[in-house]
């Protein structure tokens, strides 16, 4: 395979950055972009500083209060979302690669990421066509209307695992509620974003609705949150980032979504069928190489298969194929930095410690493509309980805790044994015992034979430490909404209280 054939046609000599409608070079600290594949440099560009951030504020507010965008009719702003949809889906050759070239995942994956955020354009704009407000049920001679209309200005937060993605779930719903967004991107992935930036440009969106910010969460990130023309913060990254955030925004009563961390559990009852229980829990935690919120990082398998299954599931997982992100062949990737790597082989290295057995994996392959790059081999634990930090903490990498059960009873109560409440998986033919546990498991999503299915159509969002708030569905766009009430008389009578024909 040539590689450089492949990204021959992807520069990054434009290093500005999306302030306000107008590209700018930053003023804030430099931000350096590699290739975790092989730790080339991408491009060193430097973040928005916090001078740009104002710039970017001032100009968002003029342009969301701005009666050429204020006044636009549903259908109208509609077709903003669909250019931008259209954009994507043109240019999704191009978007793959740059993401692939910033974060290292596969394009088989990047491109599939591509084309979802093209879609979620394309629904939000649907859902803002199709949304209807309310003439609530009349108690007296006046009319009652419930207006749903924009918060102002939106800042979007996002995490460095999946940007185009996570971009446009915040980006494509707050744009069509008809504010204004300032996204700010992860340093380590700053490029797809400024991309999405140029897409948005040629949509012909009015300059100032939408800017890029890349930066240090500590200083542009924080501006955005405490900033007092900022409406909501919509954030998507670690548990402890969201609750200092929430904290901050609870200071300026700032309505924030928070799509945080996870743990999930997979549960492998012992009448699952065991071929497509392992297909499906390997995508669950190896695809993305596990740098995945909804990672199905522990694995319960029931006391009479376990042996067999883990068996099983081992031999499937040494098969991976572990290799260079351009490759289609590859099915388990780079991470997205050596520092995040060294963070992954740290919790392993502490399991170990911790009495783990490591059943594959446990250490980055070498030789060949591998020593330049941040790879990891797929690593199954076994041997630790539902109490160690290895199955309380989030890895973010490709790192499987496996424990056995020993009924329905005992695997929801360790299912549930955890901070975090974001996905879990199910894998049992009998429905009602599925549908028993679904309930029974605190998690915002719960998957039934399948693992990491996503529908833009079906809300999503995690409770207790993975996060609060919901994003897509029809209602996703209200989230980035306020809600008004207007009363209209049509008595056109006097108001008795007043006594105006007695004075
Ligand atoms: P992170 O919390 O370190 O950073 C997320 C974003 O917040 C980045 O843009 C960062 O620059 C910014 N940030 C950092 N400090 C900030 C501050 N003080 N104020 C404002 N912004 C600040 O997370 P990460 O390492 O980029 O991403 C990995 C995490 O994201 C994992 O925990 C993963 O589970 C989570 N995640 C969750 C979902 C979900 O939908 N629930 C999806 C993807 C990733």
């Amino acid at each position: 395979m040539n590689i450089s054939d492949k990204i021959s046609d992807i520069s990054f000599s434009d290093t500005r950055l999306f302030i306000g409608g107008e590209w700018e070079e930053g003023t804030g600290a430099d931000i350096t972009s590699i290739f975790p594949a092989d730790g080339s440099i991408n491009c060193v560009l430097k973040g928005a500083s916090v001078a740009d951030g104002e710039r970017a504020i001032k100009r968002a507010k003029a342009a969301q209060s701005d009666p050429a965008w204020r006044n636009l009719l549903p259908h109208q702003r509609a077709r903003y979302l669909y250019a931008i949809a259209d954009g994507i889906e043109k240019n999704a050759d191009r978007i793959s690669k740059i993401q692939t070239l910033d974060t290292g995942k596969t394009l088989t994956e990047t491109r599939a990421l591509a084309l979802s955020a093209a879609a979620t354009f394309r629904y939000f704009g649907a859902v803002l066509e199709t949304s209807d407000d309310e003439l609530t049920a009349q108690r007296g001679e006046y009319l009652t209307y419930s207006l749903h209309e924009p918060l102002g200005l939106v800042a979007a937060i996002t995490p460095w695992n999946s940007p185009i993605a996570s971009d446009a779930q915040k980006v494509a719903p707050a744009l069509a509620a008809g504010n204004a967004v300032l996204l700010k991107p992860a340093s380590w992935t700053p490029l797809v974003s400024l991309e999405l930036a140029r897409i948005i440009e040629a949509s012909g969106l009015p300059k100032g609705l939408f800017s890029v910010l890349p930066g240090a969460g500590r200083e542009i990130g924080n501006l955005l949150v405490e900033h007092p023309d900022i409406a909501k913060v919509s954030f998507t990254g670690g548990t402890s980032t969201g609750r200092a955030l929430a904290v901050k925004a609870a200071q300026k009563l700032m309505p924030v979504s928070l799509e945080l961390g996870g743990k999930s559990p997979t549960i492998v009852f012992e009448d699952a069928d065991i071929d497509l229980s392992i297909a499906g829990l390997l995508f669950g935690i190896f695809s993305s190489t596990g740098q995945s919120c909804i990672a199905g990082s522990r694995l319960f398998v029931q006391k009479s298969i376990y042996k067999e299954f883990v068996e099983k599931l081992v031999t499937a997982t040494n098969k991976l194929v572990v290799g260079h992100p351009f490759d289609p062949a590859t099915q388990v990737s780079t991470l997205v930095h050596p520092d995040h790597r060294q963070s992954v082989a740290d919790y392993v290295e502490m399991a170990r410690a911790d009495g783990g057995l490591i059943l594959c994996g446990g250490e980055a392959p070498t030789g060949d493509i591998y020593d330049k790059g941040a790879f990891y081999l797929p690593t199954i634990i076994a041997g630790v309980t539902n109490d160690a930090r290895i199955c309380r903490e989030e890895v973010f990498g490709p790192v499987l805790v496996v424990m056995p059960f020993e009924d329905e009873a005992d695997v929801i109560a360790m299912g549930n044994d955890n901070e975090y409440g974001l996905a879990c998986g199910l894998w049992s033919p009998d429905f009602a015992k599925c549908w028993r546990v679904a309930r029974a498991i605190n998690s915002g999503t719960v998957w039934i034979n399948t693992y990491k299915q996503f529908s833009i159509s079906t809300p999503f969002g995690g409770e207790k430490d993975s996060g609060m708030g919901r994003e897509k569905g029809r209602n996703g766009i209200k989230a980035y909404m306020a809600q008004k009430s207007i009363y209209q008389d049509i008595s056109g009578k006097l108001h008795p209280w007043a006594k105006v024909h007695n004075s």
